[in-house]
């Protein structure tokens, strides 16, 4: 396979398996986000969630998450992404007219 193509999953460790299996077992299969009130989700496993960088697969960096919660963070970290965008966009052609929000 083309090295070009490699994505994400791709650069997953060999024994991935082994790690998902390794942190389902210490995590009890519950996702493990808190709450907005301090309480633990009650979701039962939905995929191992990469806490802080996607490329670090050691156990401390890795947790189990429900489908919900994954599907939430990655919403929200492309949104984020989108929104940085957005602002590099704005800035490099920014206007001097108010935004017509903003007039009368
Ligand atoms: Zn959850």
């Amino acid at each position: 396979m083309p090295w070009s193509t490699s994505d994400r999953r791709q650069r997953l460790p060999r024994n991935w398996r082994h790690i998902v299996a390794r942190i389902r077992r210490r995590d009890k299969d519950r996702c493990q986000v808190r709450l907005a009130d301090g309480s633990q989700c009650p979701n039962s496993y939905g995929a191992i969630d990469h806490i802080r960088n996607d490329d670090d697969h050691r156990d401390e960096n890795l947790r189990v998450i429900c489908d919900p919660h994954h599907a939430e963070k990655t919403g929200k970290e492309s949104a984020a992404g989108r929104a940085a965008n957005r602002r590099k966009q704005q800035a490099k052609f920014r206007r001097t007219e108010q935004h017509p929000g903003l007039v009368g």
